[in-house]
């Protein structure tokens, strides 16, 4: 009798166990799948194929143009906040093409404003534009995205191959306008180019703060480049970004003649360097997910006089694998060591954050569409269906992608794939150079055919469209809920 009641009552336990586990397990949210198997995207039809095929055509009429483009701008290179000619030519050959261009962004946020103008002159940032083509009706709006600054070296170059980004943007967006055009299909081609991809703070998420992509319902981009090697199929999802927090600290001493009076004064570039030795430091002491990137980016000239005034610029960048909460407080390790520089120094430091750069977040099915055509437009055995690492989001500073679709990525994430590539370092010179060969050259139409391709099916197959949309907004759930994001960066339209 006695076995038979505690029997009982382990079953009790059990059963109360089971149900309470699945309560719990629904109220958690889940990842939604970070991948879509290719056979579940609807059917590219003979109609759609017949339309790519256009397409193509019309892009490989365009090439040799694309060609030009890309070492006119290769030649004539123009750091991030200047690009002034580089926006004026490639904004003049998209009117020629029946867009509308408007230069500027009106409605920025003061603080960034304030910082931008006090950086780079660039207030209201007067070389971002937007070149729109509006079809047989409005929407849906695909944009394809540019950016064209080169690296701020010493002179500039374009040692991360944005000569190659208008091009493709341009050999895409005009071949789709004459498309759509001839067959009636409706929606609306823009291409946005986004200033200053290379430095802080992130320009896109600023405009998209603006309400400059509330009308954008997909973002295309690709981030120009010929990398070498098998590219393996990207995940959708987030967390894989890196986070960065970029700060200015300006040092203050007192200037004083070198050789006369050094003991009345204070000198600025010992604080710097005080600053820099003990990051190297404490870099012994971080994970090793985090990378330190500083410049002295601002200094006195004369040998003669006691420096009074060193300005240098450092991020603390936190790879995937750690938190937001890890970085803030390496950030506030490093706030601390600045103010002990400027302690022993005897001198004196201002500290300006300036910069944040999120978690992005991609779609499995705005990525399969990817997939799909990366594969076409690849060379043969130069793509592996094996996932590869989680593919970034479109904005560089990756919050707008929480809100707006899109694919294409900062990281190079959708680059084609290209057989006998030279493996180059990122940002060198042997990458800029790449762009000017024949490899180079041929990778244009391949990427702008890509690109053209994805924004097709999604303006033939306007399902597409919701799924991703559908997919995003669990993204968004899933964020919030692991806290890569918080509500107050969405900003979602309601059309
Ligand atoms: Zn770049």
């Amino acid at each position: 009798m006695k076995m038979k009641r505690e029997l009982w009552l382990t079953i009790g336990m059990v059963i109360v166990n089971i149900l309470f586990i699945s309560f719990f397990t629904v109220l958690a949210v889940e990842s939604p799948p970070q991948l879509i198997p290719l056979e579940e995207l609807p059917e590219e039809t003979p109609e759609i194929i017949a339309l790519r095929e256009k397409l193509e055509a019309y892009i490989d009429d365009y090439t040799s143009d694309m060609i030009e483009m890309s070492e006119h701008l290769y030649h004539n290179p123009e750091p991030g906040y200047y690009e002034y000619e580089s926006s004026k030519y490639v904004a003049a050959e998209l009117e020629k093409y029946g867009f509308e261009v408007e230069f500027g962004v009106e409605g920025l946020d003061e603080e960034y404003n304030t910082v931008i103008e006090k950086l780079h002159n660039a207030r209201n940032l007067p070389v971002a534009f937007t070149a729109k083509y509006k079809g047989k009706s409005e929407y849906p709006v695909i944009a394809f995205t540019t950016e064209m600054d080169a690296l701020r070296g010493n002179p500039p170059f374009h040692g991360c191959a944005h000569n190659q980004q208008p091009p493709v943007a341009l050999g895409a967006a005009i071949a789709l306008t004459k498309i759509m055009d001839e067959n009636n299909i409706p929606g609306s081609i823009w291409v946005i180019h986004l200033p200053a991809e290379e430095i802080p703070p992130p320009d896109p998420t600023a405009m998209f703060n603006a309400g400059y992509f509330d009308e954008v319902d997909f973002v295309l981009q690709t981030h120009g480049g010929v990398n070498s090697g098998v590219f393996n199929r990207p995940l959708a999802g987030t967390g894989a970004a890196q986070l960065i927090n970029a700060n200015i600290y300006e040092f203050r001493g007192k200037t004083a003649h070198s050789a006369g009076d050094p003991w009345n004064g204070r000198d600025a570039g010992d604080a710097v360097r005080a600053m820099w030795m003990m990051i190297d430091m404490i870099r012994e002491h971080s994970r090793p997910e985090f990378r330190f990137h500083g410049a002295i980016v601002e200094t006195a000239v004369a040998p003669n006089s006691i420096n009074d005034r060193v300005v240098f610029d450092h991020w603390v960048r936190a790879n995937p694998g750690l938190s937001k909460e890890d970085l803030n407080q390496k950030v506030e390790q490093i706030n601390t060591i600045a103010k002990a520089a400027a302690m022993g120094t005897f001198t004196d430091v201002e500290i300006s954050h300036y910069a944040d750069y999120g978690s992005g977040v991609t779609t499995a099915w705005a990525n399969a569409l990817g997939w799909y055509y990366t594969k076409m437009y690849s060379d043969e055995g130069m793509t592996s269906d094996e996932p590869g690492r989680q593919a970034s989001g479109w904005d560089v500073g990756q919050w707008a992608c929480w809100s707006i679709p899109g694919i294409g990525s900062e990281r190079g994430d959708w680059t084609i794939a290209m057989a006998d590539v030279p493996p180059t370092a990122g940002h060198s010179q042997e990458k800029a150079d790449l762009t000017i060969t024949p490899l180079g050259h041929r990778s244009l139409p391949l990427m702008a055919k890509r690109q053209a391709a994805v924004a097709l099916r999604l303006v033939t197959q306007p399902e597409l469209l919701v799924k991703i949309n559908e997919e995003l907004a669990q993204w968004r759930e899933y964020g919030l809920e692991k806290g890569y994001v918080t509500e107050d960066v969405f900003r979602l339209k309601n059309k």
